[in-house]
């Protein structure tokens, strides 16, 4: 059974690393937002792509879910040293990728090429794709500070302010990266992980093209609020300061254009007759590696039935 997923960062990677334990590589393919990428003393970091392949090269660091796993800081401590910008933490093995990144996207290598030649030096399997291989940066426009980039508004100022708009610089004229469409329309399923609907997804599926190709498919989506909350990060504060009360129903309605099935947690269960569709109540918190291969089954599962 082939699947594509859609995917932002640290919620995303739980549940593809389940998948990619329950399918062979060759049945899964995953696109993966850059609206966070940025560039930082001259690097471009991909965060979303960095944390799903740290996450399927066996490498992420299993707390935090994002970087690497035995990193070291002596560049970051070196540097704090100097009175130099340490808001983003940068390992030492992290800076290596986004030098290396760096080196060949200034080559004229396309973030596609580049991300699958890391991927071959990792013994990554699985086809990961960025989205696009423009730049199409988030912007979080916000009470107190204005427009801020996506990281300023995340990491630097920790998602306090309040979100007023939200939008994709560059995305009228950006296209699918090479192999996208093709990933989604060979696909016999395509799972939107529980990753940010609004900074994680909807990137991806805002990208012309992108959206018309996913409403041919059978698409199923996890929630990444439960109980209105989410597990970690601004997802359900965006969903508030939109104006929107934050819940997976929420979730649903955000996605509804486009799924033909809804997964929701078991603390949800009471409200799982809002939702017009087919829906698989489960449990959805990932704790344990065990979790996320139990999940990703169900979610298989589920999508056969659809
Ligand atoms: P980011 O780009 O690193 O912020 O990561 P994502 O956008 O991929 O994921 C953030 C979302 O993941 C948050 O809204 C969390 O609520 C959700 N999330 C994190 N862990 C879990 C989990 O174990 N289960 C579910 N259902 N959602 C999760």
């Amino acid at each position: 059974m082939k699947i594509t997923a859609l995917a932002g960062g640290v919620g995303g990677a739980k549940l593809i690393d389940g998948l990619s334990r329950v399918l062979n590589p060759s049945e899964l393919s995953v696109i993966v937002n850059t609206g966070d990428d940025f560039i930082h003393y001259g690097l471009h970091i991909s965060p979303d792509l960095d944390t799903i392949t740290y996450t399927l090269g066996g490498m992420a660091n299993p707390f935090s879910g994002w970087g690497r796993f035995e990193e070291t800081y002596n560049m970051i401590s070196s540097l704090e040293v100097l009175g130099g910008q340490t808001w983003f933490l940068l390992g030492d093995k992290d800076l290596a990728v986004h030098l290396e990144r760096t080196r060949l996207l200034n080559q004229g290598y396309p973030l596609s090429s580049v991300t699958s030649k890391f991927c071959h030096a990792w013994g990554i399997k699985q086809l990961i794709l960025p989205m696009t291989d423009n730049d199409v940066r988030t912007v979080i426009d916000t009470v107190e500070s204005g427009e801020l980039s996506f990281q300023q508004y995340f990491v630097e100022n920790k998602y306090r302010p309040q979100v007023k708009n939200i939008h994709f610089s560059g995305i009228e004229t950006a296209s699918p990266a090479p192999g996208v469409l093709e990933a989604i329309e060979q696909a016999d399923g395509v799972i939107i992980s529980p990753s940010n609907p609004w900074v994680s997804i909807d990137p991806i599926s805002h990208i012309p093209g992108i959206g018309s190709a996913l409403k041919k498919k059978i698409i199923i989506a996890v929630s990444p609020i439960i109980s209105g909350s989410a597990i970690k990060g601004p997802a359900a504060k965006m969903f508030s300061e939109m104006g929107i009360q934050p819940s997976s129903v929420a979730v649903f309605r955000h996605y509804s254009q486009y799924l033909s099935g809804f997964v929701l947690d078991n603390i949800d269960k009471s409200r799982s007759h809002e939702i017009p569709i087919p829906t698989l109540v489960t449990q959805t918190i990932m704790k344990s590696t065990q979790d996320r291969v139990s999940l990703a089954q169900s979610v298989i599962d589920f999508l056969q039935t659809l």
